[in-house]
């Protein structure tokens, strides 16, 4: 091993990395040598809970799951009070998926899917994320309540995962080069009255944040004063971020979604060498932000006839998507008010 007493560039750490993993939590780091930094999460009876609950298909559900890891590496990292939303909209058998991060750490989650092109699509073996997908788009809005303007970012969903459109995202809207990797599995437990499953997620963001920014260039990012349809490669990527993405890339699922590996112990695996420093980790849960009062708002809101169709058996009944909660309103409770 190299001395950092003679090796300025190695930083020696100040303890050993936690061998306690955490589950539901956030971690952010930085790689101070490659100017790198990051956040990682981990995901156990959060995502169980959401994704038990809803009991979609399983590979609908790992789909939802990556989402989810995805919006809460995204959503921790705005520095704001208020709603980050993740929306898909696609013409894959699964039609959109909605995950809903809001500040400090609440997550809720769902999908609008085709029950028989899943199925087939089960049947035939082409199951996988960016099968499920398809051709469309992902919307990134952040809501800071009703005064505030919401800012949406926008990029075309086409045939790829969604690790590949986190990475078109952040390579042409932010221009920050990007590494993510999601990972969901089902861990099969042994235990009394036979095996239980548990759904785990996990996954790493990467980010190159150098001082200059001439650094952060991307090989493959197109300079905007190129003619249309001309690829130009003249920009080498820096070395700093060539190694940091060599790293992420050893990255493999299991260490993701592994309960016994502490998000402290997988950084210190991939950058011992060169020093990571980490930072307090956030505490995330799955909670829904449904309420018997915004349902009610919201059926008031609809016409008269709109209400009339919604009655069945003599009762309007409203489930929520996000949690399956359900709210039952008699006919006359939910009468617009009269102006
Ligand atoms: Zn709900």
């Amino acid at each position: 091993m190299t001395d950092p007493a003679t090796n300025p560039r190695i930083e020696i750490p100040t303890r050993a990395p936690s061998a306690t993993p955490t589950d539901d939590t956030i971690m952010p780091f930085e790689v101070a040598a490659l100017d790198l930094r990051g956040r990682v999460v981990r995901l156990g009876p959060l995502i169980d809970e959401i994704l038990a609950r809803h009991a979609y298909p399983d590979p609908v559900a790992k789909l939802v799951g990556e989402a989810v890891v995805l919006t809460v590496m995204l959503g921790s990292a705005l520095k704001i009070d208020g709603r980050f939303i993740l929306q898909t909209q696609s013409d894959g058998p699964v039609r959109m998926l909605v995950v809903d991060f809001t500040s400090p750490g609440k997550v809720r989650a769902c999908a609008r899917f085709d029950k028989d092109r899943v199925a087939a699509a089960i049947e035939s073996g082409k199951a996988d994320g960016s099968a499920l997908l398809g051709h469309g788009h992902l919307a990134m809005t952040i809501d800071q309540g009703p005064d505030m303007n919401r800012y949406q970012g926008l990029v075309a969903l086409e045939g790829g995962s969604l690790e590949d459109a986190a990475h078109e995202y952040f390579l042409r809207s932010e221009q920050i080069p990007t590494r993510v990797r999601l990972a969901v599995a089902e861990e099969l437990r042994a235990g009394q009255g036979g095996a239980s499953h548990r759904w785990r997620a996990g996954g790493i963001l990467l980010q190159f944040l150098p001082k200059s920014p001439e650094r952060a260039h991307v090989a493959d990012l197109h300079p905007g004063d190129a003619p249309e349809g001309v690829e130009v490669h003249t920009l080498p990527e820096d070395d700093a971020w060539v190694e940091g993405r060599a790293l992420i890339d050893t990255v493999e699922d299991i260490e993701l979604i592994d309960p016994a590996l502490s998000s402290e112990r997988l950084l210190y695996r991939l950058f011992h060498e060169r020093g990571v420093r980490v930072f307090r980790a956030g505490a995330l849960r799955a909670e829904c932000s449904c309420s018997r009062d915004n349902v009610e708002a919201m059926l008031r809101s609809f016409s008269q006839d709109d209400r009339d169709h919604m009655v069945e058996n003599g009762r309007i009944s409203v489930t929520c998507e996000f949690c399956s909660a359900n709210y039952v309103f008699a006919p006359g409770e939910v009468e617009a008010k009269a102006s």
